[in-house]
């Protein structure tokens, strides 16, 4: 099925205030609930409502969807679209930088790499920006729900102590050989239009004019070497499965002054063994007995707060869902946590015993 409009799947115009767009999901969540709703497309509707309320409820998705459509929710999550970038939700807790500027900057750097080179001047200083850096990191599914602290170790290019990035054993440097030390190099190109000579950046001495005389004996004159970095990342309460988090200067050490790449953190959430997550409520599916659903009684389920009693009603039918009210995970932003939904699945016996089936003979017989 083809993605919708946001703003059409809410049934308002783009400049629907916060209130209207608030308004208008509850409304429409209440009325494809599954839990209420029977019709056989509630549950994909009510994920689609579901899914335009989170982008149009957060003011920088919402910036970004407007200006860039799907691709700009899907940079939001990680989607293959410009190589990952930072979540809109999650701005605002430290060393994590999720503002539009990432679009952009992304937006930037991809074009930069195209364009970069060495150009006609002026772009070198691209040149010397370090690589970005990406992994995967995978958490548990409780992780994910209540947020937690991670070092994450990894390696990447640091700036050489020795030479203080310099690249240099002694520090003494000398006139560039390729370009008399002008830092240009004038090359001749045949065009449709006859020869044309072109001003470029020396690419031995990058535009500096000088070259190293001896190299550092610790980094081999690059001014990098490779080191172990241990890094602290704080992954938020509620963070959703395939998010990449974007820490901006983490990334490979940039040469020659050049900044610092950033580094990209996707969370991969992993399944729990029963229970489903749908943003902050919880599912699970229970079987419980016959006479359990038809008399009623207490059943234990398991919650992500540990395992609860819940109280079946008599006269419960199969795929019944019941909910547990706050015993899903905390609310982002807000006060008191989701639910959890518990689809009642009634398990009919198979096997009965003598006795058992003498008293079901007698069930049929009232
Ligand atoms: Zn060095
Ligand atoms: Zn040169």
């Amino acid at each position: 099925m083809a993605k919708r409009d946001y703003y059409e799947v809410l049934g308002l115009s783009k400049s629907a205030s916060k209130d209207e767009i608030k308004k208008s999901y509850r409304s429409l969540a209440k009325q494809y609930h599954p839990d209420r709703n029977k019709e056989t497309d509630a549950e994909t509707k009510f994920k689609e409502v579901q899914e335009a309320y989170e982008v149009l409820s957060d003011d920088q998705k919402r910036k970004a969807y407007d200006q860039y459509g799907f691709a700009g929710t899907q940079a939001f999550s990680g989607g293959s679209g410009f190589g990952g970038s930072g979540f809109g939700g999650f701005n605002g807790f430290e060393g994590f930088q999720a503002d539009l500027g990432g679009v952009e900057d992304l937006l930037g750097s991809f074009f930069g790499s195209s364009f970069g080179g060495f150009g006609f001047g002026g772009q070198e200083r691209k040149n010397n920006r370090g690589a970005d850096l990406e992994f995967n990191l995978q958490i548990e599914f409780e992780e994910a729900i209540f947020g937690i602290e991670k070092t994450v170790s990894y390696k990447r290019d640091a700036k050489c102590d020795v030479c203080n990035g310099s690249g240099s054993k002694n520090g003494k440097k000398i006139t560039c050989t390729t370009c008399a030390g002008k830092g240009k190099v004038v090359q001749v190109q045949n065009t449709l239009l006859g020869k044309m000579q072109v001003v470029n950046t020396c690419p031995a001495c990058n535009g500096t004019g000088e070259l190293i005389e001896e190299n550092c004996l610790n980094c081999g004159g690059r001014g990098i070497v490779s080191a172990k970095e241990d890094f602290k990342i704080k992954i938020p309460a509620g963070i959703p499965d395939g998010v990449t988090l974007r820490f901006e200067g983490k990334g490979n050490y940039g040469r020659n002054g050049g900044v610092a790449g950033d580094l990209y953190v996707t969370i991969e959430v992993k399944p729990h063994k029963s229970l489903e997550r749908k943003g902050n409520d919880i599912y699970l599916d229970k079987e419980i007995d016959i006479v359990t659903a038809v008399l009623g009684g207490e059943i234990e389920v398991p919650t992500v707060h540990g395992d609860v009693f819940m109280n079946i009603p008599a006269g419960t039918q199969s795929e019944q869902v019941l909910r547990l009210k706050g015993k899903g995970g905390p609310k982002f932003r807000e006060r008191g946590n989701g639910d959890q939904f518990v689809k009642i699945i009634v398990k009919v016996p198979q096997k009965l015993s003598s006795k058992q089936k003498k008293l079901w003979e007698q069930l049929r017989g009232t």
